[in-house]
């Protein structure tokens, strides 16, 4: 939904002005208007404003727009300003920062707010708005100064926008992989710990271990052989791969050890080199394909943090192919079937494929060897023809040593994110001087492709929960059945011997074996979204069976312990959706 930034901006006044009638002491300090709506920020003195306050405040705001009144824009010299606004500190504070000499102004009801040019005249355009929440902020963002109130509103010209405004502001909030992670305990952080360091608690780190299993598969199977190599490296390693000189911002600093110096490494291709360089290839005995669980560290500007989307530390099955040039186009195409084999087993699809390329003008941000790129541009181009793969051509969106094939995914709320790459590096080997013996007994340079086939662990975690609310697939599922007896005097004992049963079988099982009714039971089990509840009775133990109901649904189905563990465990194995 489109955010009309001059009716918000006005609809921010409109507020400052009904708060203005409501508490006497209130100063107001600034108005913003973002892709969510307006936001005013207000002193408050003494008093305070909760959300059972909006509904006499949206009544005083309907009285401001419907009483069509006339907005007066006029602009004054930067001293004048300063004199209508002297008794407001904040204000004040704002205009005299400004880089300019003429401060424009908007006269609403006989009051002054500072303004931004927008095309409203009468404060009746506002026809429709809803104040969202309230919360503390700090003046100019900084902890130091005095706390304010801030508090969101959003204003459209119609209430059907507003109306489904409101609509999408829920779904997001009920797909919001934050609230979902701490709802289903998957995941936290903790400031003594260390900002943006992610802690997996017992549920998500089941989670990360089938999905860690399900890609092991994936690599087996496209004969990848696996390395551990050390999580920190000696800063030569990053100066003669280049990282140290194009990408030191966003490692971790320096650590000095005795006569090394090292640091966290930002990804592991460096490493997989040094697997490849203790060993003399000839072409037959290329590709080698590698892969590692890698933890990784990059630094993200504290305010970039966002929840398991954007972390400090990372996991990323990190892949590397070594390569003759005539394996490239055959290798990359592996790549793209083990992505789409990977999607199939998450339930994601594929939006739209870019071939990300270099721009020749830009001498900067590429490397600086129109042949390299030349020949790779036209291997993974001719691969996606031949392979009759529909992409879209993507000038400079390349990566500073090679072309790419990126796999773009659009999440549940619209967003368009890459999920995959497959990148082509003739830079890396160069630098490294890594080498094959070709037919004729020669020495020539080995090609390096970069796999990340579903990107770190964290991001994905955080696109999953998005995807399906937290309702996750019965592979995933960290508890996959609750099994709830109507009575602990009575069944409990039944139950147990039925968890053993199934827990022989490696599926994960709960019982709840708490002292509480029977529908507060089904309910948590509902709220956890665990895939399927058994329901222990009488009725149960006489005739030897258990009683299924499944997530989101009412009925129970009654089935033999034996008959349901044979379902379930077929429906693990094939992934299927629940
Ligand atoms: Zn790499």
């Amino acid at each position: 939904m489109e955010i009309n930034k001059d009716l918000n901006y006005i609809a921010g006044n409109i507020l400052a002005l009904s708060i203005a009638q409501k508490y006497e002491n209130a100063i107001f300090c600034n108005c913003e208007v973002d892709e969510d709506g307006f936001y005013i920020d207000m002193d408050l003195g003494n008093e305070s404003i909760s959300i059972n306050d909006f509904a006499k405040l949206e009544k005083q705001m309907s009285k401001f727009t419907t009483g069509a009144i006339k907005l007066e824009y006029y602009t004054l010299q930067k001293k004048d300003a300063l004199i209508v606004f002297k008794s407001n500190s904040y204000i004040s504070e704002t205009i005299k920062n400004k880089n300019q000499d003429n401060i424009l102004l908007v006269k609403i009801n006989n009051n002054d707010f500072p303004s931004i040019s927008t095309t409203i005249n009468n404060s009746n355009e506002i026809k429709a708005f809803k104040l969202l929440n309230v919360g503390g902020s700090y003046w100019q963002n900084d902890a130091n100064n005095k706390q304010l109130t801030r508090i969101r509103g959003v204003a459209f010209n119609n209430s059907k926008d507003l109306d489904n405004f409101l609509v999408e502001l829920q779904e997001r909030i009920e797909r919001d992989h934050r609230t979902i992670g701490k709802n289903l305990e998957l995941f936290t952080f903790d400031l003594l710990s260390g900002q943006g360091l992610p802690i997996w608690l017992p549920n998500g780190a089941i989670i990360k271990k089938q999905i860690r299993n399900f890609l092991s598969e994936l690599e087996f199977k496209y004969g990848f052989e696996n390395t551990y190599t050390p999580v920190l490296g000696n800063v030569e390693l990053y100066k003669k791969s280049g990282h140290w000189d194009h990408y030191k911002e966003n490692m971790f600093p320096l650590m000095k050890l005795d006569s090394e110096e090292l640091v966290l490494r930002p990804m592991t291709c460096p490493h997989h080199i040094l697997v490849y360089k203790k060993k003399q290839y000839s072409y037959k005995q290329l590709p080698l394909r590698l892969c590692e669980e890698s933890m990784l560290h990059r630094y993200e500007h504290s305010g970039g943090l966002t929840g398991f989307e954007r972390v400090r530390e990372m996991v990323l099955e990190d892949t590397h192919i070594f390569c003759t040039p005539e394996q490239v186009k055959e290798e990359v195409f592996n790549c793209y079937n083990m992505i789409n084999e990977a999607y199939e087993g998450l339930d994601c699809s594929v939006h739209q494929i870019d071939l990300s390329l270099h721009d020749p003008d830009d001498k900067e941000k590429f490397h600086n060897d129109s042949k390299m790129w030349e020949v790779a541009e036209n291997d993974l181009r001719d691969m996606l023809k031949e392979k009759k793969i529909k992409f879209v051509e993507k000038v400079g969106e390349a990566a500073f040593y090679g072309p790419k094939i990126d796999f773009q995914v659009k999440t549940a709320l619209g967003r368009i994110i890459t999920m995959s790459t497959i990148q082509l590096d003739f830079l890396l080997p160069k630098k490294f001087e890594i080498e094959y013996k070709n037919q004729n007994g020669e020495m020539k340079q080995t090609i390096m492709i970069h796999l990340g086939v579903v990107g770190t662990y964290e991001r994905l975690l955080s696109i999953l929960l998005e995807q399906t609310k937290g309702i996750l697939p019965l592979w995933l599922a960290p508890r996959q059945i609750a099994i709830i007896p109507v009575s602990n005097d009575h069944h409990l004992d039944y139950a147990k011997k039925i968890n053993n049963l199934i827990r022989k079988e490696y599926i994960r099982t709960i019982v709840d074996d708490r002292d509480e009714r029977l529908s507060k039971k089904i309910r948590d089990a509902q709220v956890s979204k665990i895939p399927y509840q058994i329901i222990i009775g009488d009725k149960e133990i006489e005739s030897n069976t258990i009683a299924v109901r499944k997530f989101g649904q009412e009925d129970t189905t009654s089935y033999k312990v034996s008959d349901f563990i044979k379902k379930i465990n077929e429906k693990i194995k094939s992934k299927s959706l629940n």
